[in-house]
């Protein structure tokens, strides 16, 4: 087996064994290669299941945790997605494969416009990155089936909750950004929302306003 088999066998086992095991979102991870969304001294590590940094004081997630959240969204093939949160881009191709359409934000232009570029060079033409303040969610482009952030707010942004439809689900990290975290996933009902607490995680914190680069 060539080096490269053999990595993403491995790298496909670590999600297994961390409890990925929805088929649509395994075959997501297997086609997305995260290589390209690391540059820099980490490339070498992008196919162990760790966090690594990306530019601007970011971090991309560990692979198993993109997987968890990716499974707890429930994403179907009609969905408009969308994501608070791009950094490196790589949630957002996951994402790009089980939706109709991904809307992903982000606070710092210089994460956007590298995340657009890889975008382009992958032909992933259903996604489409602004550099915003992914708190108030994108206006314009609600109301959402599926919402995930990936950066944790004390509480589920108003606004957010107001931009998922009926029936729709958003996951997200709750908690204070020094401590664990909790991932939730809500579920809007015609009458509400309902709560689930998934896992401990342990996210960057989602800050207001636009970063400097
Ligand atoms: N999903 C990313 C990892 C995200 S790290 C990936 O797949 O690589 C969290 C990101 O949230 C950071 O890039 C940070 O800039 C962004 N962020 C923090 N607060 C934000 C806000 N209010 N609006 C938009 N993005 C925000």
């Amino acid at each position: 087996m060539s080096d490269a088999a053999e990595r993403k066998m491995q790298f496909l086992y670590a999600l297994r064994s961390k409890g990925v095991t929805d088929s649509r979102v395994l075959t997501a991870m297997e086609k997305i290669d995260r290589g390209p969304f690391i540059r820099g001294i980490f490339a070498a590590r992008a196919y162990e299941d760790m966090p690594l940094p990306i530019a601007c004081g970011q971090t991309i997630s560990q692979p198993s945790i993109v997987g968890l959240m990716t499974q707890a969204l429930q994403v179907s093939a009609r969905d408009t997605v969308l994501e608070v949160g791009t950094g490196s881009g790589y949630q957002a191709a996951i994402l790009s494969q089980l939706a109709r359409r991904v809307y992903t934000v982000d606070r710092h232009r210089r994460l956007v416009r590298e995340a657009r570029e890889i975008f382009d060079a992958l032909q992933l033409t259903n996604i489409t990155a602004f550099t915003a303040d992914g708190s108030f969610g994108l206006p314009d482009q609600a109301p959402f089936d599926r919402i995930l952030v990936t950066a944790a707010a004390e509480d589920p942004p108003g606004p957010l909750l107001a931009q998922l439809k009926i029936g729709g689900i958003m996951v997200l990290p709750v908690g204070q950004s020094d401590t664990v975290q909790s991932l939730i996933r809500v579920t809007r009902h015609d009458t509400g929302f309902d709560y689930d607490e998934l896992r401990p995680v342990r996210f960057v914190p989602l800050v207001e306003g636009l970063g400097r680069d």
